[in-house]
């Protein structure tokens, strides 16, 4: 019999017991919200975001809700209106249009290169003739463009960048911590991310005014001087009486279960990175596969891996999904007419005006997509590559 796989693509690690620790504590108190102090406490939350801006070596730092609420909560705080377009990428996840959607803006999608990145042609183009002041760089799977090259850009067109980083928490390009080009980096602590609160997310910036705006925006309320790694006061006096409230504040129990983590994680970058490697060799040379080539300046999370099959026809690619899930191996396909499960494509996001890339079509067709959790080991990750290695010959 053909060897078999037997993990789950969906099943995470637990949470450290010095998490479970923590927030059995929390419980015990009570004290849940984060605003909930007793006299000189601190809170689990405003430590977390002070350990948070730390780890990405930003001034400050913003626990929130969710990663969508954090896109949301930075295009807020630099006064994106209904009507407004916003230049983002067209491969990336539906909850990156949507935050733009949410406001009333309109989405603009920037073509996907071979990298998976965005396509800096498209962009400096889509920067001149779109009208948009913002881009919402989505860095999608992980994969981070040369960020010199999209900055210079940026700057020249007048657009400040706000980076999605919900796939590249710990990553970092050319030795700066992801998410910190742009004026705001985003981040998201769900389950299926790198730190996991089953909901949440994090924004970090170094601009007094607009960390002011986006922490009262949050939920704050007059109680921003409960921060720790916010700007000063008066920086506050400035925006407190024209900045809504739209609550979407993080909570204790939930920063509780994610300081430790967020203290494990470049050992977890390691692990997942050792996993993304033994994928990667296994399935190099394969015929008929393309893997994508990293970029030497980019210090990636493989959290997750993807790979081409670029000349496969539909039919022929969803044979090799369905052998390999047979086999226990779950390939997920940008390809497929209709969204599926987490994966769906710029066409299906149809609050948005249809829009023509020819090029990220030509991307997607073949663009296979697996996650790597860290239940799996070295072993797991060499037999998930030679399974679809083997079901990719048997397609050729
Ligand atoms: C998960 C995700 C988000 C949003 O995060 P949530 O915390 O689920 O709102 C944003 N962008 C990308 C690329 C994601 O995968």
């Amino acid at each position: 019999m053909k060897p078999r796989f037997t993990g789950s693509f969906t099943q995470q690690e637990p949470i450290p017991e010095a998490g479970i620790a923590a927030a059995l504590e929390v419980m015990r108190h009570g004290r849940l919200h984060r605003y909930n102090t007793v006299n000189g406490e601190a809170g689990e939350t405003a430590l977390l975001e002070e350990e948070f801006a730390r780890f990405t070596e930003a001034k400050y730092a913003l626990a929130l809700a969710s990663g969508g609420y954090a896109m949301g909560c930075a295009m807020r705080a630099l006064g994106v209106q209904a009507g407004d377009r916003v230049l983002s990428n067209g491969f990336t996840l539906a909850p990156v249009p949507g935050a733009i959607a949410a406001l009333g803006a309109e989405p603009v999608f920037v073509e996907t290169t071979q990298a998976l990145t965005i396509d800096l042609a498209d962009l400096a183009e889509k920067a001149a003739v779109s009208g948009a002041r913002v881009l919402l760089l989505s860095h999608m799977r992980g994969h981070i463009c040369d960020m010199g090259a999209l900055m210079e850009i940026c700057d020249r067109a007048g657009l400040t960048v706000i980076e999605d980083c919900a796939h590249t928490m710990g990553g970092a390009w050319d030795g700066v911590p992801s998410g910190r080009h742009g004026v705001f980096g985003c981040y998201s602590t769900q389950t299926y991310k790198h730190l996991n609160s089953g909901e949440g997310g994090f924004l970090v910036s170094d601009d007094d005014a607009l960390m002011a705006r986006a922490i009262i925006l949050s939920g704050s309320y007059m109680l921003y001087d409960r921060h720790r790694a916010a700007p000063p006061a008066e920086v506050f006096e400035q925006v407190k009486y024209l900045t809504p409230n739209v609550s979407g504040r993080m909570d204790n129990l939930r920063s509780a279960i994610l300081r430790p983590q967020l203290a494990d994680l470049p050992a977890q970058v390691a692990r997942w990175n050792d996993l993304y490697r033994a994928v990667e060799e296994g399935l190099r040379n394969t015929p008929g596969l393309q893997v994508i080539e990293r970029d030497a300046r980019e210090s990636i999370v493989g959290s997750s891996i993807q790979f081409l099959l670029p000349n496969m026809g539909a039919d022929a690619i969803q044979g090799v999904m369905a052998r390999s899930a047979e086999r226990g191996v779950d390939l997920k396909w940008f390809g497929a007419e209709e969204p599926v499960a987490f994966t769906s494509r710029y066409d299906s996001w149809r609050y948005a005006p249809p829009q023509d890339l020819p090029k990220t079509d030509a991307v997607l067709a073949g663009l296979m997509d697996m996650r790597l959790p860290l239940t799996f080991s070295v072993e797991d990750a060499a037999l998930i590559a030679s399974i679809i290695r083997d079901e990719v010959m048997a397609a050729a």
